[in-house]
């Protein structure tokens, strides 16, 4: 072989190399590729619920919303336009509890932000916890844990699933809605502190603050955001979705002479520093926070996929204070709006845009004000206490012979005197039923019922089922009040609204998830809240949490 024929068939040689090479890395990469679609997961998950956000809100300010915040949610996401709360009550530890359970109260067992244990009588607080310790400031406020929560969350089954190597992370003003969706496994749950106007955790989950934490302290953002009055953030006669912004049925602030623009809240401030929960500066203050926790934990950056819990809580205590139909809703909106395209913008930066996966929904919506509903002729009253409870107890005595024979009226739940019950050797099945149908008679009051009887009582769907999924025997009184369409709970003149009810107003709430590998699109199909858990766990390819009951939204895995 001469010397060409040499480099030719070295050539020859090293062209085959190179193609067996080139094969080889193509093949690779496929292969890799391949697995690696398998197990794609997103880096973050960030978890909104919006407090007391009405699933309409998303369209009723949609024309004023810029294009980053709720209208990238829309225009980028997955929407569910039909969502709806599947138990009863419509409270904030109840949402955040199935929101990232997957489960209804009867099994979860947070019932209320507030209940009384049927067999103690002890009145418990759905957070509180006596054997664990504020941490980051003085006071009893963060003697707060997730033990009464009965079952695992989506964000407890992230940690299982990939050995505690992700990191989740619960944010909040409330107490209640920064521990309940971390779970009982959290690296960290962070919430408000009214009297050092500092967020602070418990000794649930750490000894000290982390330095992040308390450098964001130091920084006194919440004075700082209320060093101004609380103004319209446009001019106040561009608010035409809302009411005039002087009437009647709207609370007011400390020394007020009427619930009207600018609110001084700079000067109540100064002595009061939860003021700030009932502006829409307290969710500016919220995602702040957030964002300083995904800095300084370094979320999105691991090698497992990490969990963000935010509850953008002011939009709750502005709604109860003003109502639906006010400028302050409205503005508190607006607000929210850039607050959330700032808040995506910085996640776009430090995760990526296609790294993180959001979803945002509601805890509950809200009833429109009474005074509202009257003056446009629309049925709506206050369902006093004071005139079912002790009418019923004074009815109760004079049929059975014993005084005091109710123990507690609770979450539109009444419960009964066992022990005067079993002393007097009375029917508690006739004093049970004795009471449905005295009540059945008053007026605003739509249904009552024995829940242990449920089954024979005359209710149409979904209230019947929305009651058997809010009832936990140990946690509730047996008999309950459903409220004539409009009615709530209240003082006759009362002001602002509340929720808590199985109607539309109160559980249709929004549900959008967006980025990683969310497709855009929008389905009507009614699906539940207990369906969101779920679904994130068959997207990651994780465990369900153990009382779920919901099902996966499947056109969103699909
Ligand atoms: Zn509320």
């Amino acid at each position: 072989m001469h010397k060409a024929s040499w480099f030719i068939f070295i050539k020859k040689n090293m062209v085959k190399k190179i193609f067996i090479l080139i094969i080889f890395i193509f093949s690779s990469i496929f292969s890799f590729a391949q697995n690696e679609k398998n197990l794609s997961r997103p880096k973050l998950i960030v978890g909104i619920v919006v407090d007391q956000m009405r699933w309409d809100y998303l369209y009723r300010y949609y024309d004023r919303y810029g294009d980053d915040g709720f209208k990238r949610l829309l225009h980028d996401g997955f929407t569910c336009e039909n969502t709806f709360i599947n138990y009863l009550p419509s409270y904030t530890a109840v949402g955040h509890s199935v929101i990232f359970s997957g489960s209804v109260p009867a099994i979860d067992g947070i019932v209320g932000n507030d209940w009384i244990d049927q067999l103690t009588g002890k009145h418990w607080y759905c957070t509180e916890d006596s054997t664990v310790e504020t941490v980051g400031a003085a006071g009893t406020d963060g003697e707060m844990s997730p033990h009464n929560l009965l079952v695992s969350t989506i964000t407890d089954e992230l940690r299982i699933a990939t050995n505690f190597q992700s990191r989740v992370v619960g944010v909040s003003l409330k107490d209640r809605a920064a521990i309940l969706p971390a779970g009982h496994t959290a690296n960290g749950a962070f919430w408000f502190d009214d009297a050092s106007a500092h967020f602070i955790t418990s000794t649930y989950y750490m000894n000290d603050l982390p330095d992040w934490a308390k450098k964001f302290n130091e920084n006194n953002e919440p004075g700082k955001l209320l060093s101004n009055q609380w103004n319209t953030l446009y001019p106040i006669n561009t608010y035409t979705q809302s009411t005039n912004d002087n009437v009647s049925w709207e609370g007011k602030f400390k020394g007020e002479a009427a619930p009207v623009f600018p609110h001084n809240v700079k000067n109540i401030y100064t002595n009061e520093h939860d003021v700030i929960r009932s502006t829409p500066f307290g969710n500016t203050l919220t995602l702040d926070f957030a964002t300083a926790a995904v800095n300084g934990y370094d979320l999105g950056t691991g090698k497992a996929t990490d969990f963000l819990t935010i509850n953008c809580a002011s939009t709750d205590y502005v709604g109860h204070k003003y109502g639906p139909n006010s400028i302050e809703i409205e503005d508190t909106y607006l607000r929210l709006d850039k607050d959330l395209a700032t808040f995506f913008h910085f996640l776009d930066e430090k995760v990526g845009k296609d790294n993180y996966l959001v979803f945002l929904t509601a805890d509950h919506g809200a009833a429109n004000a009474i005074g509202f509903m009257q003056a446009h002729h629309i049925p709506a009253d206050f369902l006093e206490s004071k005139k079912i409870i002790a009418p019923l107890n004074e009815f109760l005595s004079a049929q059975f012979g014993v005084e005091n024979l109710l123990s507690s009226f609770v979450n539109y739940h009444i419960s009964f005197n066992l022990k005067n019950i079993q002393e007097h050797k009375l029917d508690y099945e006739a004093v049970k039923k004795a009471s449905v149908s005295f009540l059945q008679k008053q007026p605003g009051i739509q249904f009552a019922a024995d829940i242990d009887h449920i089954g024979d009582a005359p209710i149409p769907e979904p209230i019947k089922t929305k009651i058997i999924n809010g009832y936990d025997s140990k946690r509730c009184g047996p008999v309950i009040i459903i409220p004539d369409p409009g009615w709530f709970g209240g003082q006759e003149g009362g002001t602002g609204t509340t929720h808590g009810n199985w109607n539309p107003y109160d559980t249709h709430i929004p549900l959008i998830f967006m980025g990683w590998e969310i497709k855009h699109g929008s389905t009507n199909r009614m699906v539940n809240m207990s369906d969101i858990s779920p679904t994130i766990a068959a997207l990651l390819h994780i465990q369900m949490p153990d009382g779920n009951v919901g099902k996966v939204i499947s056109e969103i895995t699909n």
